[in-house]
């Protein structure tokens, strides 16, 4: 039986119905669960934390990344994103192979845990590799493979035996990895490959992750090409329902905010990347919100943010909505960190799991050190959540905590060798990306 006591926190963000915030408790950690959350745990453990000078709060959850990108990262930036994908991103793309995806996930899931994150979904090709990295760092997720047909039906067939087969490999993982399947986007996938991703999703019972609505050329060139609007067609196809997790949904109408709730579809808001990426728009968060749709946060890949600090992202996600609608009671800090966590777990469907510090959910939990200067002053309850907002920093994490398992602690990884696997990562980048 494993143990871990986080022993008297200076705060605790628990995240439950009340949104308490519980100063000088200790979270006692038992078998990968949250036992016991108190001011008086008179129990020992085998591993014993001093959070006296920590805040602690349930582990962000990322819910839309490319994590092999990270290759990729400042390798072309500041283009429109047709003109980035087709000329920069894609060729090079065409010549990563499955240890290039591992060593580039492998660095992404780092910066994740280094910046808070317990829980990511993931869309790429050569998932296993991926589902590997996420294991050898100890850290949960969705891995989801990325598909698509680009209406040819010799590539339709062979993306469908991928699928069945990443379904079945997948199960060979961790119980910390969990498989989906990612039809890429409406405008480069089939009908055919669409119907076909819903049913083994149905019989699979696993979430459908997509790109959807993202960027004002995208919604223009599929209305011309096809007739409808995005959602329109995926809601006309029978695609929608709440197995599926869309990424960014910038682009919609407000009836299509409306079909999105009445189908259960959750979204994955990806404020950073819409900005870089000047998609044109800003994601209609309160119409979701007011409409019924579970909305949490992604940072999209770290070629097109370029970083995975989801404290970051929470940020910008405050200010893009303050901003947009002239409105500083917008999107409000702690309306932004529930997204990230409570929404989060809802959005992958594992609500009663993770993304709370309460007893019985999976001990899924980050610690920041608030004696540093950018977290000043600490003294009150009220600016905890202000701070975890507007002023901290994903390396102000100290400690990482994945079902019970520390695989971060002050700064160090447990469980795999930083130096060693940036050292291979650089040389593999190298070879790569020289002219
Ligand atoms: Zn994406």
């Amino acid at each position: 039986m494993s143990s871990i006591l986080i022993k008297n926190c200076r705060w605790i963000v628990t995240q439950d119905e009340e949104r308490s915030i519980l100063k000088n408790c200790s979270v006692y950690i038992e078998d990968g669960l949250i036992a016991e959350v108190s001011s008086k745990i008179p129990v020992e453990a085998e591993n014993v934390i001093d959070g006296s000078r920590m805040i602690c709060l349930p582990g962000l959850i990322n819910l839309h990344t490319h994590s092999p990108m990270s290759l990729l990262r400042g390798y072309a930036d500041d283009l429109p994103l047709m003109e980035w994908l087709e000329n920069k991103i894609w060729p090079v793309e065409r010549k990563l192979s499955p240890y290039h995806c591992y060593l580039g996930a492998l660095v992404s899931f780092m910066e994740m845990v280094k910046t808070g994150t317990t829980f990511f979904v993931d869309m790429y090709w050569n998932p296993i590799e991926i589902a590997r990295a996420a294991d050898e760092i100890g850290l949960k997720g969705v891995v989801s493979i990325g598909v698509l047909d680009d209406f040819k039906s010799y590539l339709r067939d062979f993306m469908i035996r991928e699928v069945e087969k990443f379904i079945v490999d997948v199960k060979r993982f961790s119980p910390r990895v969990i498989g989906a399947i990612g039809p890429h986007a409406p405008y480069t996938c089939s009908e055919e490959l669409l119907l076909k991703c819903v049913d083994i999703a149905e019989r699979e019972d696993c979430l459908l992750h997509i790109h959807l609505a993202e960027t004002r050329r995208e919604q223009a060139l599929f209305e011309e090409k096809f007739g409808v609007r995005e959602v329109t067609f995926l809601s006309n196809l029978g695609f929608l329902s709440p197995k599926v997790l869309a990424a960014h949904c910038v682009w919609l109408s407000k009836n299509e905010v409306k079909l999105l709730g009445e189908s259960g579809v959750r979204v994955a808001h990806c404020p950073v990347s819409n900005m870089k990426l000047a998609v044109g728009g800003v994601a209609p968060l309160p119409e979701l919100i007011e409409c019924g749709v579970t909305v949490g946060l992604g940072t999209d890949g770290p070629a097109s943010n370029n970083s995975l600090d989801m404290f970051e992202t929470m940020k910008f996600c405050s200010l893009i909505h303050k901003h947009h609608r002239w409105d500083p009671t917008m999107a409000s800090a702690q309306l932004v960190l529930d997204l990230a966590t409570i929404n989060g777990a809802k959005a992958v469907m594992l609500e009663n799991v993770c993304g709370r510090i309460a007893e019985g959910f999976a001990a899924d939990l980050v610690l920041l050190n608030s004696f540093e200067v950018n977290l000043l002053p600490n003294i009150f309850p009220h600016s905890i959540v202000s701070h975890l907002v507007y002023s901290a920093r994903g390396f102000n994490v100290s400690h990482v905590i994945v079902d019970g398992e520390l695989i971060y602690s002050n700064g160090r990884f447990t469980r795999v060798d930083e130096g060693e696997i940036y050292s291979r990562f650089l040389s593999e980048v190298e070879k790569l990306l020289s002219p």
